[in-house]
């Protein structure tokens, strides 16, 4: 297994530990832009909608948009900080948009295995999912 197929695993786990939260904290949520193809990415780089290296190129990001219960599409800042502060005390590779420079509330991603500490994310994987054999990257 690689350090990129590690971190996308761990990051689906993580995915789908946040979306069963949503829901039990009494909201809905439904799937946006996940997988984002090096063409889409170009396209929309040339039309100045995205910084032009994202983790959706890499499987690493999903954008996720939050309902009340009622169906209200919620757009407010504050409605989605409990699950950004959930996302990031899943794993310390954990990014929230909700805090960059350019916020971007119902963006979750993480950062690739390598930017992160590799004997954790080994331990991680193998305590969850009894793996063991993952590549250093060369
Ligand atoms: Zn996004």
């Amino acid at each position: 297994m690689s350090k990129l197929l590690a971190s996308q695993v761990i990051f689906a786990n993580n995915i789908g530990m946040l979306v069963r939260y949503i829901f039990e904290s009494g909201f809905f949520c439904t799937f946006g832009e996940a997988y984002r193809s090096p063409e889409q990415e170009s396209i929309a780089a040339k039309m100045s909608l995205v910084v032009g290296d994202s983790q959706h190129c890499k499987r690493l990001a999903i954008d996720l948009n939050l309902y009340s219960l009622d169906g209200v599409d919620l757009t407010d800042p504050q409605a989605y900080k409990e699950f950004g502060d959930y996302w990031k005390s899943l794993n310390p590779a954990n990014k929230f948009g909700g805090d960059f420079e350019e916020i971007d509330n119902n963006h979750f991603e993480m950062c690739p295995i390598y930017k992160a500490n590799f004997k954790s994310m080994v331990d991680y994987i193998s305590k969850n999912f009894g793996i063991e054999k993952i590549e250093e990257e060369k």
